[in-house]
């Protein structure tokens, strides 16, 4: 264990309480992608006052908090999302969300309590601390545009950072475990739209025009056949219609019909076929029925999150050191996406999991309106992660 981790030991038993205290200020005033003001400065509040030199406004609501020890080291990031859900919280908590409509149903409320207690903590014992300590507080990572853009205000650059860490509590896993995979763990995402042109007119009489309900539901059907049959079996990916509409009346056959679904995959290489077929597939489905299909695929999209084999290898292994063989599961890489691989593609680096689940509870999922933590994950996520840091920081 790192000599500063050792030290640090009785403080973090203490300090459990205002780990815990904030993450339910912070659940309390749940705050969308992008509007995240509130968040921001009770961090900037926080990191100031722990004596770190702190940038507010980055990529809109973001908050760069930059810590640097008075020992030589490397330079290290520490990624933390920051936003909520637009949903209703159902829990009858005394922290729920005080904002009707947005909830914290993915547990970046702790994602927060843990980076800021955790630059807290360090700030304290700068003098033993080598190198540097940029903590990223990213906004939106819900609808995937903070990471981006804080990579384009150089948050990686200044100082100019040499690895990556960061955690995501998932109350799918029980409290007390962790997984940190290897290589790819998160799918990649991208976002398309179809539009389907016919030609409408009266439903007595199709053969007088151009359905595009049944282009549409011919173009559902098929896509799936691009995974099942193009895709080699063994590697994954989902295509996934989750928005279609068309017509207004029974006995209308539209104009048009729109579709919005989703890509995910593992590697660059099979996301840019998928996304390559799409149109072909789409449009000749669409003229094979004398109809016309655009397929419009939104922005660039979010890359598969790799994760480091050498980081995370030592995660691993502080993991195991900290908590027990037994704690540390292999698990399996998740079809989900998070936009944390921006940053794990522009430098080396690993996002692991924190089990948050209360142990033996059936819990409802990620993005649920009943959506819940074991706050003891807070500490272990703490833990971990202040391990992880420290052990990357040295040279
Ligand atoms: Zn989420
Ligand atoms: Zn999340």
């Amino acid at each position: 264990m790192h000599p500063l981790m050792q030290a640090l030991q009785p403080v973090l038993a203490q300090r459990n309480q205002s780990l815990v205290a904030l993450r339910r200020d912070l659940h309390r005033h749940a705050e969308l992608s992008f509007k995240e003001t509130r968040t921001a400065d009770v961090i900037a509040q926080r990191l100031r006052a722990a004596g770190l030199d702190v940038r507010t406004g980055i990529a809109g609501t973001g908050v760069v908090g930059v810590l640097h020890g008075d020992r030589p080291g490397r330079v290290v990031a520490y990624r933390a999302d920051i936003d909520a859900l637009p949903l209703d919280e159902v829990a009858d908590v005394p922290f729920r969300s005080v904002h009707g409509g947005v909830m914290h149903a993915c547990g970046h409320d702790g994602h927060v309590a843990i980076a800021v207690t955790m630059a807290e903590l360090l700030a304290e014992r700068r003098r033993e601390l080598p190198g540097a300590v940029v903590f990223l507080f990213q906004p939106a990572e819900e609808v995937f545009g903070g990471a981006e853009q804080m990579i384009a205000a150089g948050v990686l650059d200044d100082p100019r950072v040499e690895a990556v860490l960061g955690l995501h509590l998932i109350n799918q896993f029980p409290v007390g475990a962790v997984v940190a995979r290897p290589g790819a763990t998160m799918a990649s995402a991208d976002f398309f739209d179809i539009e389907v042109l016919g030609k409408g007119g009266h439903g007595a009489f199709p053969h007088t025009s151009i359905d595009p309900i049944t282009v549409a539901a011919h173009i559902v059907v098929g896509l799936q056949d691009l995974v099942s049959r193009e895709i080699a079996p063994q590697d994954a990916a989902v295509m996934t219609i989750g928005q279609i509409s068309a017509g207004t009346k029974h006995n209308i056959i539209p104009e048009v019909a729109h579709m919005g679904g989703s890509i995910r995959a593992f590697t660059p290489a099979i996301r840019d076929q998928l996304v390559e077929r799409l149109s072909a597939f789409a449009s000749r489905i669409a003229q094979a029925y004398r109809a016309e299909a655009t397929v419009r695929i939104q922005g660039d999209g979010t890359p598969p999150v790799v994760n480091d084999v050498d980081v995370t290898e030592r995660v691993r292994r502080g993991a195991i050191e900290l908590f027990g063989p037994a704690a540390v599961l292999d698990g399996m890489p998740i079809m989900g996406s998070d936009d944390m691989s921006l940053f794990l593609r522009e430098r080396p680096g690993c996002y692991f999991w924190v089990g948050a689940g209360v142990p033996g509870k059936a819990m409802n999922p990620h993005h649920h309106p009943g959506f819940e933590i074991d706050e003891r994950s807070l500490d272990v996520g703490l833990r971990l992660a202040l391990n992880a840091v420290l052990d990357a920081l040295h040279p």
